[in-house]
């Protein structure tokens, strides 16, 4: 069994070489190290190794781990499902949000984030297959956010974020990630926006999303292993 430095390493080099087979003028991906479920030892582990980014579903688990890891220099990403309640917490103790997907939702992270904080990231949560299990919008949907969300000065719209449906068909991968590099580039077209991130692939989809133009990849189980399932 190869260790979590072992698997956190060989993901890091997967997705350098897969990167560089976009050519240099493309931006290299960034990892997000998704340690939902994992302890703040392991997230530890990962940071001594040079990880600096690490993703967070559940805002309980991720402010306890916080708490542990006040001391290093974490960029902290939101990318769970967002109730009302939870939006304060997420306001002062994250970088990023990547599953912002109703206006209620925005406005409230808006009026929640301390002035003293850079504005908040957020990406737009797009429900690619309208799938009813999914939170998400439709594409169809987008437009109508973006001008509003332009006007909130503590946030910083910086682009899209999909969970596609579960394939191991690479093309039927790929497809889906474009539709949500077409959405994107639609935006910037029409309202003139610099939008610069696309958060796109996990463990099972990463080579799809990597080629399709992700510049952010959400590895979970490829770095820390197999959840226990009720956890998920
Ligand atoms: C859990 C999760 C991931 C990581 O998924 P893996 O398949 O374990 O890599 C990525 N994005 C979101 C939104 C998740 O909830």
């Amino acid at each position: 069994m190869p260790t979590l430095l072992q698997r956190y390493t060989s993901q890091v080099e997967l997705i350098k070489r897969l990167s560089a087979e976009r050519g240099a003028e493309v931006k290299p991906v960034k990892l997000l190290a998704v340690s939902k479920t994992r302890p703040a030892n392991d997230v530890m582990r990962l940071y001594q190794a040079g990880q600096r980014d690490f993703g967070e579903n559940y805002l309980q688990e991720a402010l306890q781990k916080q708490r542990c890891l006040a001391h290093l220099d974490i960029a902290w990403h939101f990318i769970g499902p967002i109730q009302s309640n939870k939006t304060r917490d997420i306001a002062h103790f994250f970088s990023w949000v990547h599953s912002v997907d109703r206006l209620k939702i925005a406005s409230r992270l808006n009026q929640q984030r301390p002035e003293n904080l850079p504005p908040l990231n957020i990406c737009l949560q797009v429900n690619l297959d309208e799938e009813d299990s999914k939170s998400g919008l439709s594409l169809t949907q987008l437009d109508a956010l973006i001008e509003p969300l332009l006007k909130m000065k503590n946030l910083r719209l910086r682009g899209l974020m999909a969970i596609p449906q579960a394939s191991t068909d690479i093309e039927l991968q790929r497809a889906s990630f474009r539709r949500l590099a077409l959405a994107q580039a639609r935006l910037n077209k029409a309202f003139d926006l610099r939008l610069d991130t696309l958060s796109m692939g996990m463990s099972g989809d990463l080579a799809a999303a990597v080629s399709e133009g992700a510049s952010i990849v959400r590895i979970g189980t490829a770095i820390f292993g197999a959840r226990q399932k009720n956890t998920v």
